[in-house]
């Protein structure tokens, strides 16, 4: 169900984007909610265990938070969102998605 959410905030364990080595990126044209134009699907969402994936069309990320672990890409039934090196894309800045 769709309904509430909790926001990321900063733990114990400070921003974890900093743990990352591998970063999730958005491929916009192959999300089914961009296709649609609904928000619809949301498995990126539902399944991020950081709470960091944005609830937005398309969705975006929280690199303050996200820590790389590709739950959100084995999901995506679109092959929407790729994991790419962190290192060639260093970013630690939310919402970065799109591309
Ligand atoms: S890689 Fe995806 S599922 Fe994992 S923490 Fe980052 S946004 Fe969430
Ligand atoms: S799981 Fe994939 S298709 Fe579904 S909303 Fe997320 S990015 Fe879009």
């Amino acid at each position: 169900m769709l309904s509430s959410r909790q926001t990321a905030a900063i733990g114990e364990a400070g921003k974890t984007g900093t743990w990352r080595t591998m970063k999730p990126i958005m491929h916009d044209e192959k999300c089914i909610m961009v296709k649609t134009g609904k928000l619809s699907c949301l498995l990126c969402w539902m399944f991020c265990p950081e709470i960091s994936v944005n609830r937005t069309i398309p969705p975006t990320f929280d690199y303050d938070y996200c820590k790389g672990c590709g739950v959100c890409a084995n999901e995506c039934p679109a092959q929407a969102i790729e994991m790419i090196p962190e290192k060639e894309n260093p970013s630690c800045e939310s919402d970065e998605g799109g591309n």
